[in-house]
């Protein structure tokens, strides 16, 4: 009997408030819009969040201890390279991402236009197959930060299963 279990389930939520800018980055897709985001990386949300769900996972900390914003390697950085960096540390501890969820929650920008593009480039990022990876979106009804349009935020989920050796 084995005392590692076949898979590990993680989730994570990000968030970033509204700034000065003519776009912002959700899901490694770039999207014009008549604001920014106010982020030391590219502040994708999305990807974010599923970077702390990966990381999560695997009991690893979170997307702060691994990239801080103290460290200049990480300013401005593309977020893409975040999760395929997280996606080498699975990797090298033996696991890859099964299948992941991600819900991105705004206004404005219009998520669903995009959302195919968002899970074509996760699915590139994470080498898995394009039906691993769900991109949905919603708003809040005009409540909270995000309705009123301040912000977007993003949760995600993930399962992890073991690689093939
Ligand atoms: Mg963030």
């Amino acid at each position: 009997m084995t005392t590692t279990p076949a898979f590990r389930i993680g989730q994570g939520f990000d968030v970033h408030a509204f700034g000065e800018g003519d776009h912002v980055m959700i899901g490694g897709v770039r999207i014009p819009h008549t604001q920014g985001v106010l982020a030391h990386s590219d502040g994708d949300v999305a990807l974010h969040a599923l970077c702390d769900a990966m990381l999560g996972a695997l009991a690893l900390g979170d997307i702060g201890v691994h990239f801080p914003p103290s460290d200049d390697r990480w300013k401005g950085a593309d977020s893409r390279a975040l999760l395929r960096h997280c996606n080498t540390l699975l990797a090298e501890r033996g696991w890859r991402v099964g299948n992941a969820d991600v819900t991105v929650i705004c206004e404005r920008p219009k998520i669903g236009p995009h959302a195919q593009a968002m899970r074509e480039t996760i699915a590139d990022d994470l080498d898995i197959a394009l039906d691993c990876i769900s991109v949905k979106a919603t708003t809040s009804e005009k409540l909270g930060f995000t309705g009123r349009g301040e912000g977007i935020a993003a949760q995600a989920a993930c399962l992890l299963v073991r690689s093939a050796d």
